[in-house]
């Protein structure tokens, strides 16, 4: 899941981020409406958490811009504006929800949440054989046995889950997990792939994480483990 935060404001900036982050997201930030629209004609993002009060241009014309775009992303406004006005023409310009600053942090995530959800066509449990994966308590199950993940391995395995029997490039992966900061190796991915292997496949006969030579990873696994569950017998 990837977020954009258009916010000029570093402070908040920095404390959106942080919070994101720790939350298991990508975020990207920017300070300006030009550098927004720019972002999102060449991104493609999950949420976009967008500040009216920008510098440049306002935040309802990025508003208008994101909306004109063919795959639009749910937009949550945030503005220190709290009259009637500027809410409903947010909401009338196809913002998704609106949240007037200050704000508690728990606040904005429990919204980015069910925005986030509404622009999934998948549910919200993932489930490849008896491997599980429930988005919102961000707990992660196989053959009944509770996973322990960092959150970059739970946003790995997520989007594996997501894309089960298709084969994914390290930079697919890199791109849907790290954020633009990132500009290390596509390498990384191999680390995160061989922690993410000790703790799903190690213990277990069938294995999901597979390698696709020339490519990258995939996750899968035989209809067969679907049934079998606890009392998996391998001949
Ligand atoms: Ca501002």
């Amino acid at each position: 899941m990837r977020v954009l935060v258009v916010e000029d404001e570093k402070r908040i900036a920095d404390f959106l981020s942080r919070g994101l982050q720790s939350a298991g997201y990508a975020v990207d930030v920017v300070h300006t409406g030009g550098e927004a629209i720019e972002r999102v004609h060449t991104t493609e993002y999950d949420l976009v958490v967008l500040d009216l009060g920008l510098p440049d241009v306002d935040g309802l014309q990025v508003l208008q811009k994101i909306k004109n775009r063919k795959t639009i992303p749910p937009v949550l406004i945030l503005s220190a504006r709290d009259s009637v006005d500027d809410r409903v023409r947010g909401l009338e310009q196809g913002a998704d929800d609106y949240l007037v600053k200050p704000f508690a942090f728990v606040e904005l995530l429990a919204r980015a949440r069910v925005l986030l959800r509404r622009g999934q066509p998948t549910p919200e449990k993932l489930q490849v054989a008896d491997l599980s994966l429930d988005c919102i308590r961000r707990k992660v199950t196989r053959n009944s046995e509770n996973i322990e993940l960092a959150p970059k391995e739970f946003s790995i395995l997520e989007y594996m889950m997501r894309n089960r029997g298709r084969p994914l490039s390290r930079t697919m992966i890199v791109e849907h997990v790290w954020d633009m900061d990132y500009d290390g190796l596509t390498n990384i991915v191999d680390v995160y792939i061989r922690h993410l292997r000790s703790k799903i496949d190690d213990r277990f006969p069938i294995k999901m994480i597979h390698t696709v030579r020339g490519i990258g990873y995939m996750l899968d696994a035989p209809e067969t483990a679907q049934s079998a569950g606890a009392e998996q017998v391998i001949a």
